[in-house]
Order: structure tokens, then sequence, then C-alpha cells
């Protein structure tokens, strides 16, 4: 498994419960989604109103589900989660829909994965606070429509253009997560490490928040991990320096890399000569999915600047062949 993998496993949700948070002013970073999201929930709460349906985008690891649920208690009400694999027939969203109370946030997860039949029943639901579904089959088949009370829908899902169109225009609001500076990352373990009691300093927050590929997810996760070793190894106390060995010793290294990234990158340099080179004979080099590539790894490789895009495929730059100590091509993309 990956260490710093973005997803999260079912270990690290009951973790994640107690250091999640649970208000706009303790979502550390992103300021344009914070700013905009305290003023619409402002105004919906004002107005007595449910909050128009949110969009989240943004790669896996950056908050969210800790948004939505944000969204949820700052507007006072409840939220009840799915995903869109799990909504798997129209009645599986009806029966959702019909549990809804007035105001009452419901977030799909992944839903860009929602089917198509789903999706028809999600259309005049969101539009019109409608349920509109046909219930048997044949000549018994009849169409049965709902009022729905008034419901706020969060979406959330890995890039916009996996979305449909139709789906994407029904949203109000659409938030686009960034990947998290240094500082914030910092910020956000040193939150982490005081209500689990971890006994860190600044310099080794800020160590662990440089290779945490810039996502909260990871760097709660190694936190725990350097945590383990500084007890071990040393008298519990995470400097800079017992962060910089933990992380050696865990391979990730100084960019914050792990073996995917590296494998990739290296892939890239010595099988396809740096590029161009197309996603599918990529994800076929390194006996990975096409999706993983997209979702998980590439984002954060071409927004450090070790990849870009072109019309013709991916290549890499030439920080990536210097961070193997390899003397760039000329002809190497910049
Ligand atoms: P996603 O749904 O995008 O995969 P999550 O919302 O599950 O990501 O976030 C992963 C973990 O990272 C959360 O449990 C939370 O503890 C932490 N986290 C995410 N965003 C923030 C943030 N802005 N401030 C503090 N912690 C955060």
């Amino acid at each position: 498994d990956r260490l710093i993998s973005a997803t999260a496993g079912d270990y690290e949700e009951v973790h994640d419960r107690a250091i999640r948070p649970t208000l706009l002013a303790e979502y550390v970073g992103q300021p344009a989604v914070r700013e905009q999201m305290e003023i619409f929930i402002s105004a919906a709460r004002a107005r007595k109103e449910a909050l128009d349906h949110v969009l989240i985008f943004g790669p896996p690891g950056l908050g969210k589900t800790t948004l939505a649920n944000i969204i949820a208690n700052e507007m006072g009400v409840s939220i009840k989660t799915t995903s869109g694999p799990v909504l798997e027939k129209a009645g599986d969203l009806a029966a959702m829909l019909t549990n809804l109370e007035e105001g009452d946030v419901l977030f799909i997860d992944e839903i860009h994965r929602l089917s198509a039949a789903v999706e028809e029943v999600l259309y005049p639901a969101m539009e019109d606070y409608q349920l509109d579904i046909m219930i048997g089959e044949g000549p018994a088949a009849r169409s049965i429509k709902l009022d729905l009370p008034p419901f706020t829908l969060v979406g959330a899902t890995t890039r916009a253009g996996l979305l449909t169109s139709p789906l994407r225009d029904r949203f109000g609001i659409v938030q686009r997560l960034e990947f998290y500076s240094t500082e914030d990352l910092t910020r956000i373990i040193l939150r982490s490490a005081r209500l689990s009691c971890v006994d860190i300093d600044e310099a080794g927050a800020y160590e662990i928040a440089r290779r945490s590929r810039g996502t909260p997810r990871i760097a709660n996760r190694l936190l725990r991990r350097v945590r383990d070793f500084a007890e071990v190894r040393s008298n519990g106390h995470i400097s800079a320096e017992v962060a910089d060995q933990a992380l050696n010793m865990l391979k990730v290294d100084n960019q914050g890399f792990d073996h995917m990234d590296r494998r990739l990158l290296l892939a890239m340099i010595e099988k396809f000569d740096g590029g161009p080179v197309g996603v599918d004979s990529l994800a076929a080099a390194i006996s990975e999915e096409r999706g993983t590539i997209e979702d998980v790894l590439e984002p954060f490789l071409i927004q450090q600047g070790f990849i870009v895009r072109t019309p013709r495929g991916r290549m890499v730059t030439s920080n990536a062949y210097l961070h193997f100590g390899v003397t760039p091509p000329r002809s190497g993309a910049e």
C-alpha cells in the first residue's frame, strides 16, 4: 500500500474523526473557498432558505468531505452521505431523497460515477425539489411524483471535466480546492498534533508539511508515522531532524514523492525519452490504472512543475531530470 496515498483507509477514518475540522473557522487554507462559503451560508441562513447546491472538486484528500460536513454544521442541518457508485438504481437515490428533512444536506461523493438513470432522477430533484420516478416494469409500471423538502445537494468529484454538463449546470455554487501551501499544511499538522497530544515543534511540522504532496490527508498520515518513529527511535519529540530521518526511512523523498511518483517520472524519462507520451501507454508501462495517474499522481506533479501536458501527451520537465541527478537533454520541455 502507498504511504502517501491520498485516499483514506477504514482505520484512518476513525482516527480522522477526532481531528476533522467542524467549523469554517477551523478549515485551514483555501481562503477564497472559505470567504465565499461564509457569505453564501450567512445569506441562506438569514433568509431561512436551504443553501444552493454546491459542487466541490479537487484531488483526493484535499478536504471535500470535510467541507461538506462543515456546510451542514454551519447551516445547522443534518447531513446524509452516499456516493456515486453506491447509488446503483434510481430507487436507491429516491430512498435517500425521501429521507431528507427541510434544509438537509445530501452529500454525494464521486458524483461523476452516477449512472445515467440515477442522474435523470436527480435533475428534477435539484431543480424543483420534485421526485419523479417510475416504479414497476412492463404494463404495471407507473410513474410517481412526490414533493421533496428544499434541500442542498453537495457533490464531490476529483475532476470537474468528468461531470456531464446538465448535471454541472444545476449547481449554483462551484468550489475548486487547490493543493495546500507548506505553511497551511504546517498549521494543519500543528493542530492535529495538539488534538492528539503529539510532541512536535514548528520546524518538525514544517518538514512533514513540505513532504506531504500539498494534501492534508497525507500530512496527517505522515504525522502519525513520524510520531511512531520519534517514540521508538528517539524521545518522542518531533524535531525537523527526527522528521527528516523518519521520512527518509519511509522513502518519502525531499519533494514528498514516493515510489509511485518516482516510478512514473522514471518511466517517462527512461522508457519514453521524457515524452510526449499518452496516458494509456504510461499506465501500461507502470502497471497502474489510467484513473490513478490522472486523479492521484499527475495533478501534484503538474502543479509542482515536473510534468507538463501537451496536445501530444505528457512530457517531463528539466526539474524531473534534475530530481534524479540526470542532465536534462536540450530538447526537453521547460
Ligand atoms: P476528500 O474528501 O477531499 O478526499 P477529506 O475531507 O476526507 O478529503 O480530508 C482528509 C482529511 O484531511 C480530513 O479528515 C481532515 O482531517 C483533513 N483536512 C482536509 N482539509 C482540511 C483543512 N482545510 N483544514 C484542516 N484539516 C483538513
